[in-house]
């Protein structure tokens, strides 16, 4: 695949308290098999500078910085990661914190706090060589100028084969399918004018602005 533009993206898939640290900091235990919700396409939009617009009025909206991988093909059992994706960056998982936690207190879908438009800013593609494990490569956020988060693809509580099989086996990866792979701990409130800068070792892969 060439590098994937906005026309080439699917399903978003994305998992939840796959990082202990983070988990721990919402009060959230860490689950036993992965935790799996989506986005629709509409969500993302790319941070090559430009200003992003967040909804409004719906209480605190939050950036959860994570690794993200493209799948170039169809997935099939067994497939390592490598086989199947072909390009990875750091993405946000943008979160309206108050409306997650009163649909969680009603036990409802994500969708209205994780799904809105522009919920998923996605830094450029970078190449995702074969057999590449990302261990020890540090992806990191900065906001406003201030390192926020750093992740180490390590620390994940499901790998990205665990992960794969998991998400390949139940719903299907095909060719333009996202793999949201959760965030390290950090998070933090996003507010109308914060710049927020993402990180590949050390090196910015996007930038952007946000208007709320
Ligand atoms: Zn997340």
């Amino acid at each position: 695949m060439t590098i994937p533009t906005a026309n080439d993206y699917r399903n978003i898939y994305c998992v939840g308290r796959n990082y202990r640290l983070h988990a721990a900091e919402l009060g959230n235990a860490v689950p036993e098999s992965p935790m799996i919700f989506s986005k629709p396409t509409h969500a993302v939009v790319p941070m090559d500078g430009q200003e992003i617009l967040l909804p409004g009025g719906q209480g605190e909206i939050h950036y959860e910085a994570e690794l993200v991988w493209i799948a170039g093909r169809q997935y099939e059992p067994g497939m390592a990661p490598h086989e199947l994706y072909t390009h990875f960056t750091v993405g946000l998982d943008l979160t309206l914190r108050d409306v997650q936690d009163g649909l969680k207190a009603k036990g409802y879908p994500w969708l209205a706090a994780k799904g809105f438009r522009h919920a998923a800013p996605l830094g450029r593609w970078l190449r995702y060589e074969p057999a590449a494990e990302l261990r020890g490569d540090i992806f990191a956020m900065r906001l406003n100028g201030v390192e926020v988060q750093r992740g180490d693809a390590a620390d994940m509580v499901f790998g990205l084969a665990e992960l794969t099989a998991h998400v390949g086996g139940i719903y299907g990866i095909g060719p333009g399918d996202l793999l949201f792979t959760g965030t390290p701990a950090g998070v933090g409130k996003l507010a109308g004018g914060d710049s927020a800068e993402l990180l590949w070792r050390g090196e910015s892969v996007g930038a952007a602005t946000f208007r709320v």
